[in-house]
């Protein structure tokens, strides 16, 4: 980068700017603001594995936990090559945030290994698995600390932690993670929940702007858990999806892409790009397609001052973490776009991570219809919350979300005190 460029915000300096716009709302005591920049517990290790060809290789691995006042620390494990601890950092501090908005007994943490894990083979990954579990392993538990699936890892992933865990207890134990396979303890809905619950959110913004969904167009980044089925359920309530990307670049059809075709087409060829009947766009393209809604559903920093004045959606509904820097939010706004934001846009994974852990501690298995119904009503009581706030301080979605959040964690923080 040049000397002269701006810096790119980082996205812990991104969320510690958020909580400080949320604080200064809320009057917040600096102390408890203080508290709440830095994370509890951070742990940094390094996990030596045996690639498949003999030699050894060593990943670092991090898992940091961020606040446990409302309730055992909870978030998900990326695997992905350019993780650092400062993002994981971020990233645990917005599980916090997301646990609270929709008032699920949980703190917050993160957890990642840094490697890119297209190019491990899958006895290489389960080997990575089980060591990183081995060594976060005295800080995870039920009652202390919940893994589940994020970035580039899956039900597979959660098996192998809960196996591992499980094999040196000496016992099974299920409720250690969420997101595990329908088979092995995990729960019905669990796979498509951040995509369904930021559906909902979808649904009730559109009642409150009088949009009309039926025909309205969606631009979608990322095609992984969370934009493929966001994109399915919004196709099958007749929204016109007219871009999808991913990692490799994006593609375009103004006549509306049949996402079911185009999942097929990625499984096949490794990527979205090269989807007969589309233009091939790059991501950037992507993001400022003229559409009614946009879901960045990739990774942080996508929305940033650089591209804010450029986006064309009427809601952006941010199916990943951290998608849009604080200044981006801001223009966004300013421009009279509504933002969903994610901490409480992409809290259905988590809500329904929870379900699974209760289930898992009643030894219980919930219908997938029952598990969306519980699913619905946290998501719309959320939604209407944020949005309530929102109009009573006239703020931001974003700002009233981090107000909302931040207030009941600290609410919390109070009542525990310091102690010894
Ligand atoms: N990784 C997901 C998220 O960022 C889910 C976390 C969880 O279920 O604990 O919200």
């Amino acid at each position: 980068m040049k000397g002269e460029m701006k810096r790119e915000i980082s996205p812990l300096e991104v969320a510690i700017q958020q909580l400080d716009i949320a604080a200064e709302m809320l009057n917040l005591e600096p102390g408890i603001c203080m508290v709440l920049k830095k994370p509890k517990r951070s742990l940094i290790v390094s996990v030596p594995i045996k690639r498949d060809n003999g030699e050894i290789e060593v990943y670092t691995g991090f898992r940091v936990q961020h606040n446990d006042a409302r309730g055992p620390y909870k978030g998900g494990i990326r695997y992905h090559p350019d993780i650092t601890l400062e993002e994981v950092t971020a990233l645990a501090m917005w599980m916090t945030w997301k646990c609270a908005v929709v008032e699920i007994p949980y703190g917050g943490a993160k957890g990642g290994v840094k490697c890119n894990p297209k190019e491990l083979s899958m006895n290489e990954l389960e080997r990575l698995t089980r060591r990183y579990t081995t060594m976060i392993l005295n800080i995870i538990g039920p009652y202390q600390d919940v893994p589940a699936p994020d970035v580039y890892t899956d039900a597979q992933t959660m098996a192998w932690i809960m196996d591992t865990y499980s094999q040196i207890k000496g016992y099974m134990v299920p409720e250690v993670v969420t997101g595990k396979p329908l088979y092995l303890e995990g729960s019905e809905g669990r796979e498509a929940a951040t995509a369904r619950g930021l559906v909902y959110c979808v649904n009730e913004a559109a009642k409150y702007l009088g949009m009309r969904l039926k025909g309205a167009t969606v631009a979608v980044q990322g095609f992984g858990k969370v934009g493929w089925n966001a994109a399915r359920f919004l196709y099958n309530q007749g929204l016109k999806i007219i871009g999808v990307s991913d990692s490799k670049g994006g593609v375009y059809n103004p006549d509306g892409i049949n996402p079911y075709k185009l999942r097929k087409h990625k499984l096949e060829t490794g990527s979205v790009i090269d989807f007969e009947g589309c233009k091939n766009i790059t991501n950037k393209e992507l993001l400022e397609l003229e559409c009614d809604i946009l879901i960045p559903a990739a990774i942080e920093n996508q929305i940033t001052e650089r591209n804010a004045d450029n986006i064309n959606a009427k809601m952006v509904a941010e199916g990943a973490n951290g998608p849009t820097t604080p200044e981006a939010s801001r223009i966004l706004t300013e421009r009279g776009i509504f933002v969903i934001p994610d901490i409480l846009a992409n809290a259905g994974g988590v809500t329904v991570s929870y379900f699974e852990w209760v289930q898992n501690l009643h030894r219980e298995h919930w219908s997938e219809e029952e598990v969306n119904r519980k699913l619905k009503a946290k998501m719309v009581k959320g939604f209407r919350d944020v949005y309530n706030m929102a109009r009573k301080h006239e703020t931001d979605m974003r700002t009233s979300a981090l107000m909302l959040a931040v207030d009941r964690v600290a609410k919390a923080l109070i009542s525990l005190g310091l102690w010894p």
